[in-house]
């Protein structure tokens, strides 16, 4: 695939989950719920999730304001994980964030990452990297029982 292509397909990725994200909205009836803001560029999530009895992601939305990358990450994310075990959330978030901070990934960490892998070239902005990252981090910071508000860490800076 030639690179016009790629960075074709990239745009319509983005735009396609920024304008009709999934899994937008408010879960009333989760176990674990966050919100993250991103100052640098106003983005605000709101994360819900339910874990089931067996550990698993079985309803995931979000909701709140941001900028395009922002809301095409989330978007993204909770497809990636919906239906993953809570240990291989957090697995593929420490993926996701390895890949925000340039380290080599492996076929298979990529394949873990399914769609979420096109935000690779978001990476190459360094102020958009916070963006990308937002959802991700929101996700962390529940399943590692880091619920509240918080601003972004310094790990992305
Ligand atoms: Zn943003």
């Amino acid at each position: 695939m030639g690179l016009d292509r790629l960075k074709f397909l990239y745009r319509e990725v983005i735009l396609e989950n920024a304008n009709n994200p999934k899994n937008y909205g408010v879960l009333i009836n989760h176990s674990h719920q966050t919100t993250v803001y991103n100052p640098n560029c106003g983005d605000k999530l709101n994360l819900f999730l339910n874990l089931d009895k067996d550990n698993h992601i079985s309803k995931i939305k979000f909701n709140g304001e941001g900028c395009t990358i922002s809301k095409a990450s989330a978007s993204l994310m909770t497809q990636t994980v919906k239906g993953k075990s809570k240990d291989e959330a957090i697995e593929i978030a420490k993926i996701f964030s390895q890949m925000a901070i340039k380290q080599p990934l492996s076929r298979k960490q990529l394949e873990k990452l399914g769609d979420s892998q096109i935000m690779t070239n978001v990476m190459q902005f360094p102020a958009r990297i916070k963006c990308a990252t937002l959802a991700w981090w929101a996700l962390e910071r529940i399943l590692l029982g880091e619920d509240g508000e918080k601003e972004t860490d310094r790990r992305y800076c």
